[in-house]
């Protein structure tokens, strides 16, 4: 496959001609204003062939944490639980400063465009450690950054709530700084009853402020651990369907089968998003266990036959909870079907949506795709199909950000 000459970074586009989509269909489409539309290109226009490409929606990462990414290689060794990552994370969280949060998120956030993510969502330390510190860098970072992507940000009380007298304070303040949504962490409250509090909480600060939510849940191995329920149950008594994200949700697997059907069937009802990140949890996940090891990821066979809305992040980029990452959503989105044993055409599409239009569904964004009206967000690849792409792991030739060109990648590979 011939790939057109290269294209300047900054270029504005004007018209994609030839598209070839995922599903097999052609399309042209002009771009007015960073959005798509029909008709001809506006005069004078650059006009870009897109003929030998497959053309997607730029990624979406609806869980990821910038704030704490990149630091994996200035802490100490530990043994790899959710416990211990915490914990080794701690002396390096003290000594966190505005301008190096900022720096780190904004390196990342630039990863992710060159691997054709425009949108993240990042969830951000907030607890009595780090103060608002974290929160103060990675705005600064989506700042820093927003000619090249769209960053919201989650108020997230790593250390717990009730667990850490003084975070409640914080997190109102955070989400008066301009946090874009209530985040949470349940499990790690020491009783049940704490844990009802924190999700009470939540959702009150939610209510104020008119947010949505989007909550670390159930991060653990122990199928007696049920926060996702108590979550469940106050987006349904508060209105709040459509509204409501959980993250990770492990033990669900771990839970019994009544309980799973029925906190399922909530979860459908409540119209919540269940976040799956693979790519961390395989490495967290199942450390006590001998023999069979258990994997960490959620109930995603369930979950999508009840129509639960179902999306993969790549959560960590080289932090104390993960070695690895580098914002690159065909690497989530493989290593994701990996574990969650998707192997049929339609099971790989179900990976493409998970990365993508089911993370615009969570955003509650009014059009995504490569359609009229949505915004110009497109990643080109040097492949025949959405599956090529997947499987050799390619780079994006040309990523667009609201119909602009934000990062080209060139691989030049010669064989005799
Ligand atoms: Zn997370």
């Amino acid at each position: 496959m011939s790939v057109p000459s290269a294209i300047a970074v900054g270029t504005e586009v004007a018209l994609l001609k030839n598209l070839h989509l995922s599903d097999g269909r052609r399309a042209q489409l002009a771009i007015r204003e960073g959005r798509l539309g029909s008709g001809p290109a506006p005069a004078g226009g650059f006009v870009l062939d897109c003929a030998e490409y497959l053309a997607l929606p730029a990624f979406i990462d609806t869980h990821m944490h910038l704030d704490k990414a990149l630091i994996r290689s200035q802490l100490a060794d530990h043994d790899g639980t959710l416990p211990s990552a915490i914990a080794a994370s701690h002396e390096r969280k003290r000594l966190y400063t505005e301008d190096d949060v900022r720096k780190r998120a904004a390196e990342v956030i630039r990863s992710h465009v060159r691997h054709g993510t425009t949108r993240i969502r990042s969830h951000v330390d907030v607890d009595t450690i780090g103060g608002l510190v974290p929160l103060a860098g990675v705005m600064q970072a989506a700042q820093d950054c927003r000619h090249l992507a769209e960053v919201r940000t989650i108020a997230f009380p790593q250390e717990g709530i009730l667990s850490d007298p003084g975070t409640a304070r914080l997190m109102r303040s955070a989400l008066e700084m301009g946090c874009d949504l209530v985040g949470g962490m349940p499990h790690w409250e020491r009783t049940p009853e704490d844990q009802l509090e924190h999700v009470k909480f939540c959702f009150d600060l939610a209510q104020e402020f008119d947010r949505d939510l989007d909550l670390h849940v159930d991060e653990t191995d122990d199928g007696a651990v049920r926060t996702l329920e108590m979550v469940a149950d106050e987006a349904l008594a508060r209105g709040w369907q459509g509204r409501v994200t959980a993250g990770h949700v492990c033990s669900l697997s771990a839970a019994d089968v009544e309980y799973v059907r029925r906190v399922i069937d909530k979860c459908r009802q409540a119209r919540m998003t269940i976040v799956s990140n693979p790519v961390t949890n395989l490495m967290i996940q199942g450390r006590a266990d001998r023999g069979l090891v258990r994997r960490g990821i959620t109930r995603i066979r369930e979950l999508r036959e009840a129509g639960v809305n179902l999306c993969f992040g790549q959560d960590c980029v080289q932090d104390g909870f993960y070695p690895f990452g580098r914002g690159d959503m065909l690497e989530v989105a493989l290593i994701s079907a990996h574990a969650a044993q998707l192997g049929t055409s339609q099971e790989l599409d179900f990976a493409l949506q998970a990365v993508g239009e089911n993370a615009a569904r969570t955003w509650r964004l009014d059009a995504y795709g490569i359609e009229e009206g949505a915004r110009a967000d497109l990643v080109l690849y040097a492949a025949s199909s959405w599956q090529e792409a997947l499987t050799l792991q390619l780079r994006p030739e040309i990523v667009l950000f609201e119909g602009r060109v934000v990062a080209t990648n060139h691989l030049l590979s010669a064989l005799a």
